[in-house]
């Protein structure tokens, strides 16, 4: 058997409302061997201050959107004025580009704790929708991304059929579209050997907007075939509803209810605008919900009914999504803050239900079930928040999980080890320097899009 190596945790937290003191993880080719309580001080232990949680899993991504950030704030604009800015983004990226830029997002996340991601992944093909001599090419991409920041990955590739009912694909969603969902079942069988023991693929929907019904059973069935998590986004804007009761005479759920969607590995990604019919379905069919709030409030979406959804069933999943910020604590809060402001009363959710979403709960709806606690057997993720930092010093032990939900930021994040590997330490990337990564990925994708570039 290899000699493992131990970590003490000053305070780590095993489930509940309150941490645990002195905890004792070792660690054993990747996998937590054993963990022992009030365990006393060991020379031979690496250290970790202040509160260690299990690794994050942020369960919905499109990593070009982080190009982005801070741009899209002038004047009013829509959900849909911002989509159009998205769209001239996309038009840039080629498979070099993206994976510098890919890298660079997920090292980010990596700082911000998280040691798994969901990439929901629609720009699969170049330019006009013409395949890639690999056609797989832009997913391989970003597998490697992940692979270079440290991070798993549940590659969620996307089946994109259509602007719409009715509607033909924009140009740019060319890039998006295969050529029918059978095209889609056959480019995403070869991505299987980009897999391995850090990358698994699931399965996408776009959206009931982008696929017609036949199309949506097709990938459903084909996803439970190979036993893979299903993702889509469901009801994010009105718009979406109205176009699905008239094309279908049922809601975006009601619709995947009749078509067989639902089921433990579905995750609904937004479940903003649900009718208490949806919520219900929702939750006897045991679906995952995926709640992005800090993307859900910068394109003035709503706030979903999650209490409703946790109460009826479903498992809450966390997601920086546009990552107009990438921070899980902040998204973890963002759900019951929310949720206080449109109930007018608090504890809707509790500390320890918020952090389940953003650990066990969010690596289920990503199918990596082995991981998001800290237990004998699980993947060996550690995420070390300091206690001392100008926003939580003064913390009591016994408040440390609600303060870290409700006031931390990834800025606290100082240690990160994902499957038994250090990939943050003293507040950097071990190996990647994200400022400069992301300032040259970002500056090299404007200048294609000024120079009009097209890949
Ligand atoms: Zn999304």
């Amino acid at each position: 058997m290899n000699v493992g190596t131990r970590y003490h945790c000053e305070l780590a937290w095993l489930g509940g409302d309150r941490p645990a003191a002195d905890v004792l993880v070792e660690v054993v080719d990747g996998r937590i061997a054993s963990v022992s309580t009030e365990a006393p001080a060991s020379p031979d232990a690496v250290r970790l201050a202040g509160l260690t949680l299990p690794g994050l899993a942020n369960a919905h991504s499109h990593a070009f959107h982080r190009a982005l950030r801070g741009r899209t704030h002038a004047g009013s604009g829509s959900f849909w004025t911002w989509r159009d800015q998205m769209y001239a983004l996309a038009e840039a990226l080629d498979p070099d580009g993206y994976h510098a830029l890919a890298r660079a997002v997920f090292a980010e996340m990596a700082l911000a704790g998280v040691t798994c991601v969901g990439e929901f992944h629609y720009l699969h093909h170049g330019r006009g929708g013409v395949p890639y001599t690999d056609p797989n090419e832009m997913g391989a991409a970003l597998i490697a991304a992940a692979a270079a920041a440290g991070v798993r990955i549940t590659l969620l590739d996307t089946c994109y059929l259509r602007g719409g009912h009715g509607t033909a694909l924009h140009p740019v969603q060319r890039r998006f579209a295969d050529a029918d969902a059978d095209a889609w079942a056959e480019r995403t069988a070869a991505a299987d050997s980009l897999t391995g023991d850090g990358a698994r693929l699931g399965a996408a929907v776009h959206s009931v907007r982008a696929l017609d019904a036949r199309s949506i059973a097709r990938v459903a069935s084909v996803a439970a075939e190979r036993r893979q998590v299903l993702h889509a986004h469901v009801s994010e804007q009105p718009a979406e509803n109205d176009q699905c009761l008239a094309e279908h005479g049922a809601t975006p759920v009601g619709l995947l209810a009749r078509l067989g969607v639902l089921g433990p590995s579905f995750t609904a990604v937004h479940a903003t605008h649900l009718t208490t019919d949806d919520i219900a379905r929702l939750g006897r069919a045991g679906c995952c919900t995926c709640a992005c709030p800090t993307t859900e409030r910068d394109l003035a979406d709503g706030v979903g009914p999650f209490a409703e959804l946790v109460a009826a069933g479903s498992r809450l999943s966390l997601g920086s999504d546009s990552h107009a910020v990438i921070d899980l604590f902040d998204e973890a809060r963002a759900v019951e803050l929310d949720a206080r402001l449109v109930t007018r009363h608090r504890g809707n959710h509790g500390a320890a239900t918020l952090l389940a979403a953003a650990t066990t709960d969010g690596h289920h709806s990503l199918g990596w079930s082995d991981a998001g606690r800290i237990e004998v057997g699980a993947r060996a993720d550690l995420v070390s928040i300091r206690l001392d930092s100008v926003r939580l010093a003064g913390t009591r032990a016994a408040d440390a999980v609600p303060a870290v939900v409700f006031a931390a930021t990834a800025a606290d994040v100082h240690h990160v080890v994902a499957d038994g590997r250090a990939i943050v330490s003293g507040g950097a990337h071990r190996t990647i320097d994200v400022a400069r990564e992301l300032h040259e990925a970002i500056d090299a994708l404007d200048r294609r899009v000024a120079a009009g570039e097209r890949p």
